[in-house]
């Protein structure tokens, strides 16, 4: 019998965050680095597009006007997935026709008045901004007597289905704490426990000693492509002191997401010389109101691209069926990001 090597044997590795199984199958991906690459010319956008709902000073469908605001800016979604308003209980039947009415507020946020921009192309101090915004409307919402849990995140590039180019993130605020969160919820405290620590101040601890998957870091933050992932280019941020949520966030750790957000996003920009899509938010404690010793802030990253701008995986068949699939190993994908420059691929002509 062979000895295994992660390397070459097809093999299930765990999520401890979701307690969940992913199958690598690094045999099938031997060129880990195709260099495909698509002229970035064509994607260039207008600083401000008249036809933009989201740029300054524009009417948006609603009817509102948004204001001549510069920098961030944030308005409740006209065409939210929640509704503030209050129903009653519907009469429970029985156990396979369980309702329950939702309450929430979906909110957008603009990251710049500049229409053309996207994070990886923004300033750090600009980005800064976002974070301060995100800190402010985890508070303000969070602090709601029916919000529970406040869902910030981005869905970035057509592939990804966001329709508007115009640099922005969405929020949504609910009384309910959602079934992915609550999953990683029961796990992380489950950990703590079992061993009386955070499991991502363990894990990241074990990380930084080989750094294999580690892309950046700064003394605030790790950026890793985690052990786990499943998506190719699938990436963490989490924060090296065990903090719950934003709102604990002190004034230099506001400033170094703002930085490991920037080399993050650049570097993807720099896969394939294209804007990076993606899906990525903030995982948090919920504002339940309930001490949860259990949470440590952490972002997660889910570009869906795999050989070119073009080039995407799929979830499907398998994945649907059975459980998330990888040929590009962590390890091969971390590779390939430690390796790309710093510097954005547009300015390097400047
Ligand atoms: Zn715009």
């Amino acid at each position: 019998m062979n000895t295994f090597n992660p390397k070459k044997n097809p093999h299930r590795r765990y999520n401890p965050l979701l307690d969940e199984w992913v199958l690598v199958s690094p045999q099938r991906s031997d060129r880990p680095w195709q260099g495909q690459t698509e002229d970035s010319g064509h994607d260039q956008q207008p600083s401000y597009d008249p036809g933009c709902y989201l740029c300054p000073g524009n009417l948006r469908i609603s009817g509102e006007k948004n204001p001549d605001y510069k920098g961030v800016y944030t308005f409740d979604n006209d065409f939210g997935s929640l509704m503030k308003e209050e129903v009653g209980q519907p009469d429970q039947t029985a156990d396979f026709f369980a309702m329950k009415p939702e309450r929430g507020i979906n909110r957008v946020i603009c990251f710049s008045d500049d229409h053309s921009l996207t994070l990886p192309e923004m300033e750090v101090s600009d980005i800064r901004n976002v974070v301060e915004l995100w800190q402010q409307q985890y508070r303000e919402l969070g602090a709601m007597d029916f919000i529970n849990h406040v869902q910030i995140f981005e869905n970035k590039g057509r592939i990804m289905g966001c329709s508007n180019p115009h640099p922005h993130g969405q929020i949504w605020a609910q009384s309910s704490i959602p079934t992915l969160v609550q999953r990683t919820q029961n796990n992380l405290k489950k950990y703590l426990d079992i061993h009386g620590k955070s499991l991502l101040e363990d894990y990241i601890e074990q990380e930084l000693k080989t750094g294999e998957r580690v892309i950046l870091t700064n003394e605030h933050f790790v950026a890793l492509v985690p052990f786990w992932a499943s998506w190719p280019y699938e990436t963490m941020v989490v924060s090296r002191r065990k903090i719950s949520d934003i709102s604990q966030f002190s004034e230099p750790e506001k400033t170094a997401l703002a930085e490991i957000l920037k080399g993050l996003t650049v570097k993807y920009d720099n896969i394939f010389q294209t804007s990076f899509p993606y899906s990525a938010g903030i995982h948090q404690a919920p504002t339940d109101g309930k001490d949860h010793p259990e949470w440590h802030f952490h972002m997660h990253f889910y570009p869906p691209l795999l050989r070119s701008a073009e080039i995407k995986k799929f979830m499907v068949g398998y994945e649907m069926l059975a459980e998330p699939q990888r040929d590009l190993t962590p390890e091969q994908s971390a590779a390939v990001l430690k390796s790309l420059p710093a510097i954005h691929y547009k300015d390097k002509d400047r």
